[in-house]
């Protein structure tokens, strides 16, 4: 191992990626489970972080299914494809999606810290696609050309893969663009890999008056460990604000009960929820589709028993659209 590997890095790297042993880990025996075999494709990857907040013995626990590669995956959906949300035929330079007034989101890494099997961009064309660093002159010149862009959004994969000192650098180039008022990070890994937060990570954000919004994406309650929260308090105590994303997902959180503790367990953390996605039809995520009608019940549920700010928006990515689509 790498000696200039900091401990995250290193959790990162000794992520579970085989299904015997994520089931031996956790006392399950794979043979209760309708597994996909063949999962080369679309490797399982998750970091022990977040394993340790699953229950053991438990085939349904709700973030191991978000992970576990089941043969469903193989089952042909109508109107499931590889580029459900039309990313392809945004990307107006390599690594530069803009699709929306005033903003644009930057492809930053493929990388992901976790392989969510209900990912939207699991057949996104990284390789091609990703703004790698020889780049970042090209996207800046785009976002100069467009006097509008007033936003940047680090995507991905996870921009918080990139390490602090690459980070920095990127974000203090988007500084340095008066136009740019706003930058967004949207990331998983503060959830799944809490160690991830580290004080060099939050010197690059906080270090200027331009500081990132963070967005997280959590899908359960379950996933807000001691360490997921503590995590978020360093976000706060340096001043970056925090709003939380879901999709969702069927045996995951589709049930009034879970996205409540979900709210609530985010608000007691700081963090407030901003969307609850309904799935994007990517190939191979079908099994984890959730109604829009039992989707707007669930929302008038939460609408009657908690306060506003704790209701998500519960939105869609419609192909062609100039923003996300309320639902509810
Ligand atoms: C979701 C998304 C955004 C951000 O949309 P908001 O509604 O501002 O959160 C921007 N660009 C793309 C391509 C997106 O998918
Ligand atoms: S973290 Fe986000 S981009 Fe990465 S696999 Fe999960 S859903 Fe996809």
């Amino acid at each position: 191992m790498n000696p200039v590997f900091s401990t995250w890095q290193r959790e990162l790297a000794e992520a579970f990626s085989s299904v015997d042993a994520l089931c031996r880990h956790l006392q399950i025996d794979p043979q209760q489970l309708p597994l996909l075999h063949d999962y080369k494709q679309f490797p399982l990857r998750v970091p022990r972080s977040f394993v340790d907040c699953m229950g053991k013995g438990d085939i349904n626990d709700p973030l191991l299914r978000q992970v576990l590669p089941l043969a469903a995956e193989l089952e042909p959906q109508d109107g499931y494809g590889p580029d459900p949300v039309g990313d392809l035929a945004a990307v107006t330079e390599t690594g530069v999606l803009h699709k929306y007034h005033g903003r644009i989101l930057l492809i930053v890494t493929g990388g992901c810290a976790v392989h969510c099997r209900y990912c939207f961009r699991r057949d996104f064309p990284y390789g091609e696609l990703q703004l790698s660093s020889g780049r970042v002159d090209e996207a800046l010149a785009y976002i100069a050309r467009h006097p509008a862009i007033s936003e940047v959004i680090l995507s991905g994969g996870d921009p918080l893969l990139m390490s602090d000192a690459k980070l920095r650098r990127l974000l203090d180039r988007l500084r340095g663009l008066r136009q740019v008022r706003r930058i967004r990070i949207h990331t998983r890994l503060p959830v799944v890999l809490p160690a991830r937060v580290t004080a060099g990570l939050l010197q690059a954000l906080s270090h200027h008056e331009i500081r990132p919004l963070v967005v997280l994406h959590a899908n359960h309650a379950h996933e807000l460990s001691e360490a997921v929260a503590d995590a978020c308090r360093r976000f706060r105590q340096h001043d970056i604000s925090l709003l939380n994303q879901s999709v969702l997902l069927r045996g995951v959180n589709d049930d009034a009960a879970a996205l409540m503790a979900l709210s609530e367990r985010l608000f007691a953390i700081g963090v407030l929820p901003y969307y609850l996605h309904s799935l994007d039809h990517a190939a191979g995520t079908g099994h984890f589709e959730v109604s829009d009608a039992l989707g707007k019940q669930l929302i008038a549920y939460m609408q009657n028993h908690l306060p506003g700010y704790l209701v998500p928006r519960f939105v869609r990515e419609q192909v062609g659209a100039d923003h996300k689509l309320p639902l509810a």
